[in-house]
């Protein structure tokens, strides 16, 4: 079987490796669809990013689906030919954080396709993997290529829950990527009144109408559009930041109300925050880092039909094609979510 393994920047091969089997607990999945993330690009193109560099040669990929094709002893709830999410968070189980519930805080994470621990933790772009039972989420009603999206809705669903209650809340979204506009549906799910999204691309902001969203700003042409939320003690409640750029940072504080909640989920490395403004709104500044649980209420947000993000899945390309699909996903101008297709149906 074969897999997409990164080697340096821009060095992707297609390589044959090892056909697994499934041990006890585990099953074996033929994987279906792929999508590829913001962090695989990083690989692609830098061999990293922030002080994580590729040590040693790396399988990408953690946004994934397939189907169960062979069961290891002792697993039930799942049967040969089920369309299955496979969640990449794999905590330990047994340390610190896994005890008191911060799951995606394990210390001993090994998240599918990650540079952080060496030896790097292999990727789920292959077309056969090994996962745990547990990591499985029966994806039935759903085509593969929805199931794969699991992974980035679980971010937005994890960051909409740090944000607290959004019932008749004001949103504004910076950064109209994948996560920006996966966020858009996460906020509406979650009871948003209005959504706004700012990017610095039209074609980027399409996307986040198509999913929803009330109005969108342009920051490259339209930048006085929002300020007319940053007049008086400003407009939003809530701010998902998704671009990781500070002046995007910047531009969302200066709209935000007091006693609003900013969540960062952009990685866009260190930046300068208005830390005047975010003292004098009495703002509270909140993180959010992958998931864990919320992997399982993605595919059900989605399987009962409340959140739907097909129109998000804008590109897909073959396992031959895939260096192909990472030059798409570059391409902000046209690209929202490129996925490899492993194998039909
Ligand atoms: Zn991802
Ligand atoms: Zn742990």
């Amino acid at each position: 079987m074969r897999a997409l393994v990164i080697h340096a920047p821009k060095d992707l091969r297609l390589e044959e490796i090892d056909m697994p089997g499934p041990g006890a607990g585990e099953v074996l999945i033929r994987m279906a669809v792929g999508g590829i993330c913001g962090s695989d690009l990083h690989y692609y193109n830098h061999g990293g990013f922030g002080a994580i560099r590729i040590k040693e040669p790396m399988i990408l990929g953690h946004e994934v689906a397939g189907h169960v094709a062979e069961l290891g002893a002792g697993v039930d709830g799942l049967a040969v030919g089920d369309l299955v999410a496979v969640s990449p968070s794999r905590p330990c189980g047994t340390c610190h954080y896994c005890g008191i519930g911060l799951r995606n805080h394990c210390e001993n994470m090994r998240f599918y396709g990650s540079a952080m621990p060496f030896p790097h933790i292999q990727g789920a772009f292959r077309e056969v993997l090994v996962a745990d039972a547990t990591q499985c989420v029966k994806a039935d009603g759903l085509t593969a290529a929805e199931a794969a999206m699991a992974e980035p809705l679980a971010v937005c669903l994890h960051a909409t829950r740090r944000a607290g209650d959004l019932f008749g809340k004001r949103v504004l979204i910076t950064g109209s990527g994948p996560i920006g506009t996966l966020s858009v549906l996460a906020a509406r799910a979650a009871g948003a009144a209005q959504v706004v999204v700012t990017d610095l691309m039209d074609s980027a902001l399409d996307f986040a109408t198509a999913v929803g969203a009330d109005r969108t700003i342009n920051m490259a042409t339209d930048a006085s559009d929002l300020t007319e939320y940053q007049t008086g003690k400003g407009y939003f409640d809530v701010l998902y930041e998704c671009s990781g750029a500070a002046p995007a940072l910047a531009a969302g504080i200066a709209a935000m109300r007091p006693r609003g909640v900013v969540m960062q989920l952009g990685l866009g490395g260190d930046m300068t925050i208005p830390m005047q403004s975010l003292t004098a709104k009495e703002l509270d500044l909140r993180g959010s880092f992958r998931f864990h649980e919320e992997f399982a209420d993605a595919v059900a947000l989605m399987r009962s039909g409340k959140i739907d993000l097909k129109p998000l899945i804008s590109h897909s390309v073959t396992l031959e094609d895939a260096e192909k699909g990472f030059v798409l996903a570059n391409d902000r101008s046209q690209a929202m979510k490129t996925q490899i297709i492993f194998a039909k149906g």
